[in-house]
């Protein structure tokens, strides 16, 4: 899981354009800014917009 924080920097919230945070114990993404969270499944950071139904 490493390669996700040395990919941090290049990677944004798709919400607000904020930097993320890797948070490991909970093996997710937080954005700083606006403090949604992303899963990371099979080790790919989900960043995309959740629909709303
Ligand atoms: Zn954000």
């Amino acid at each position: 899981m490493d390669w996700i924080e040395k990919y941090l920097n290049i990677l944004q919230c798709p919400y607000c354009g904020g930097d993320l945070e890797y948070i490991k114990e909970k093996n997710q993404l937080i954005c700083k800014s606006c403090k949604k969270t992303f899963d990371i499944v099979d080790g790919i950071p989900i960043l995309l917009k959740k629909m709303k139904k």
